[in-house]
């Protein structure tokens, strides 16, 4: 839900569109004023600020004539679809402010990037563990006493793991 201020932020951005000469802001994004500005904010190269995929919208963090005309392009945040649409509406699914939709996204951001970070630890454990098996075949072949013991310590230890990182290092 739009705060009094938000709504007024709205009012202020569609005076400024009929002072640019656009009865709409639909009429606006069909302009090529905005074909332009969305060129330049949207690189072959530019990330989804939320999740890094291709950017494919521009998400307004704020609606003034400079944002409006081109004159500034700092306030354009590349996004995709998806998270455009995620960052624009609360939970019951009502629209919010440009600005608490920003703030939105760069939780989204945050979200995103404790799960990456997950993925990459679960890998390099995965990874850690594949190489141990490999040691531990390795050293099957030793018939020092040297060796022997460390197969046994290695295997308690593999038996003294939580079990579910045990298995999703298989
Ligand atoms: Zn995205």
């Amino acid at each position: 839900m739009l705060t009094t201020q938000e709504q007024q932020q709205y009012t202020q951005r569609n005076a400024i569109l009929l002072q640019l000469g656009f009865s709409s802001y639909k009429n606006y994004l069909n302009s090529a004023i905005w074909q332009d500005i969305r060129y330049k904010v949207l690189l072959p190269s530019s990330r989804c600020r939320a999740c890094g995929k291709k950017a494919t919208q521009v998400h307004h963090n704020r609606y003034l004539l400079e944002d409006m005309n081109g004159a500034c392009l700092a306030q354009l945040i590349p996004v995709c679809g998806k998270c455009h649409h995620a960052c624009e509406f609360n939970r019951i699914g009502l629209k919010i402010g440009p600005e608490r939709a920003t703030e939105k996204l760069d939780m989204m951001r945050q979200n995103n990037q404790r799960i990456w970070q997950k993925e990459d630890a679960r890998n390099a454990w995965q990874f850690f563990f594949a190489v141990l098996d490999e040691v531990r075949i390795y050293l099957g072949m030793d018939e020092s006493e040297q060796a022997r013991s460390l197969i046994e310590r290695f295997d308690l230890a593999r038996m003294a793991l939580p079990s579910r990182r045990h298995k999703k290092g298989k």
